[in-house]
């Protein structure tokens, strides 16, 4: 009779619990609250929402996160169930009531027959007798355990901290004043000499950008944050430019064995790198610009910056506590550690980010695990799904760094960046007119969103069993 341990009852894990039982599978859940919690948890509940009540957009149409509640709810999501049934009026967005949704998710998980929550911390690795296990401890996870990951996955292979650059949607960046070349046309693995977008500072700009990053307004650490010390190597750079007026220029910004095309006899006084950040070439991270400027001032800052004055962000820059593997080494498509296969992961600290994504990823993994305990394959959901987009991203969709700087695998929301383009983008609008700008850019994302869903159905039909709704 086989039984599946998913370790941690946060929203990776309730969720892949609750699939993992839907299939038939039995499961037994482990979570570590009351005995012991988090440094942001403040109740036993399963799903508890440790800060916002927000599953942000529900516009399955026009955005991506929007889209991922719909494919959830189509795979019989349990978290998606709670969230429609203790939801609070938001405008455009999926706003729930935080305990009456937690205590749906409890009395489900609790009441269904396949299921049992044992209430206990695992203080290190799961049991050998344990014979397929999901861990989805979320960022907060206990330190005993987390150390014990370490020790297994390698000194690197564990983050305890996001320090995230700004990325960049690489279609909004202007190439009148942006080109492509890497520092000294170096051609490493995979490179061609071009592998960077680089945006060129004049001596004023530069100064005034510096002055700017010191007056802007900054996010404070918690309490818990500021006792672990800044890593080498991601100091936030307004960190760095309290240092002395010239160190970007000696850091980040170093405007060396860089030649600008556009006007080839000015030599940048500074000069800000964009790097490759996904397999698409549709996101480009910006080099060492980690930040804890408010989002609001990293947009209105960053968009200073000539090339970027249109730039779009597919995520803001941050620091905070955050632990996550990195994955698209560790792990292999269907989510089980490549050295370890009988241990699975899921939610936050594969490397995705928010409520959603990380109910989202438990939701596969719990599939992948119970079609494993029942002897089928199951393949991944396409790589046109937001879920299959967002997989895409932990397992395998990230390019790891080009020359030997440190790896750049950071979470990431779900965002329209990660999906494949489209064959043909909409050039035209139902009325036979020539799309603009912004439309155009509406009528991509919709475009994204209606292939989404075509290709989640015929995925389902053709791969997945799904039990009646309980
Ligand atoms: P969690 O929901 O944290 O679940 C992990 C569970 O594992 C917890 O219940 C924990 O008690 C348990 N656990 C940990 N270690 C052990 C162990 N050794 N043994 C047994 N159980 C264990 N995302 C948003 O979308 N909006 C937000 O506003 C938001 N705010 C956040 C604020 C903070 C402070 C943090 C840290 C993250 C925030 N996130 C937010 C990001 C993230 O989406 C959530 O943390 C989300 O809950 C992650 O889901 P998860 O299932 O991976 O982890």
């Amino acid at each position: 009779d086989h039984v599946i341990h998913v370790v941690g009852g946060g929203l990776a894990g309730s969720e892949a619990a609750w699939q993992i039982a839907q299939s038939g599978v039995r499961v037994v859940l482990h979570e570590m609250r009351p005995e012991r919690s988090t440094e942001a948890h403040r109740t036993d509940g399963l799903a508890e929402l440790v800060c916002s009540n927000s599953f942000r957009s529900d516009d399955a149409a026009n955005n991506a996160v929007g889209l991922l509640h719909a494919e959830m709810r189509r795979l019989g999501s349990l978290i998606m169930r709670a969230a429609d049934a203790h939801q609070v009026p938001a405008g455009g967005a999926l706003a729930v009531d935080r305990d009456g949704f937690s205590a749906a998710v409890t009395q489900a998980l609790t009441e269904h027959p396949l299921i049992e929550i044992e209430r206990g911390e695992l203080t290190g690795l799961p049991p050998g007798d344990w014979a397929q296990v999901v861990i989805a401890t979320g960022p907060l996870t206990s330190a005993p355990l987390a150390a014990a990951i370490q020790a297994l996955t390698g000194e690197d292979s564990l983050s305890f901290f996001d320090a995230i650059a700004p990325i960049v949607h690489r279609d909004s960046i202007d190439m009148s004043k942006a080109w492509f070349q890497s520092r000294y046309d170096k051609v490493g693995p995979g490179g061609n000499g071009a592998d960077y977008l680089n945006c060129p500072l004049s001596r004023e700009q530069y100064h005034e950008f510096v002055a700017a990053l010191l007056a802007g307004d900054k996010v404070d650490f918690k309490d818990w944050e500021r006792d672990t010390p800044y890593f080498d190597g991601c100091l936030p750079i307004e960190v760095m430019a309290e240092r002395g007026p010239e160190t970007l220029r000696y850091g980040p910004m170093k405007p060396v064995g860089l030649t600008n095309p556009h006007n080839p006899t000015v030599k940048p006084y500074g000069i800000v790198q964009l790097r490759q950040d996904n397999k698409l070439g549709t996101l480009y991270n910006m080099v060492g610009f980690q930040t804890k400027l408010k989002h609001g001032e990293q947009v209105r800052l960053f968009r200073t910056i000539p090339g970027l004055e249109n730039a779009e962000f597919a995520r803001l820059g941050g620091l905070h506590r955050n632990t996550f593997l990195n994955s698209p080494k560790l792990l292999d498509g269907v989510l089980r550690l490549r050295t370890e296969p009988r241990l699975r992961f899921a939610g936050q600290m594969t490397g995705c980010e928010g409520y959603v994504e990380s109910a989202g990823i438990g939701l596969i993994a719990g599939l992948f695990a119970a079609a494993e305990a029942k002897g089928q394959a199951l393949p991944a959901p396409p790589p046109t799904t937001a879920l299959g987009a967002l997989l895409g991203h932990i397992t395998g969709g990230h390019i790891e760094t080009i020359d030997a700087g440190p790896r750049s695998f950071q979470p990431m929301n779900v965002n329209f960046g990660l999906f494949p383009p489209l064959a043909s983008p909409p050039t035209h609008g139902p009325d036979g007119k020539k799309l603009r700008g912004p439309e155009k850019s509406v009528a991509k994302k919709q475009a994204l969103s209606a292939r989404a869903l075509v290709d989640l159905d015929g995925w389902i039909a053709a791969h997945v069993k799904l039990a009646e709704a309980a």
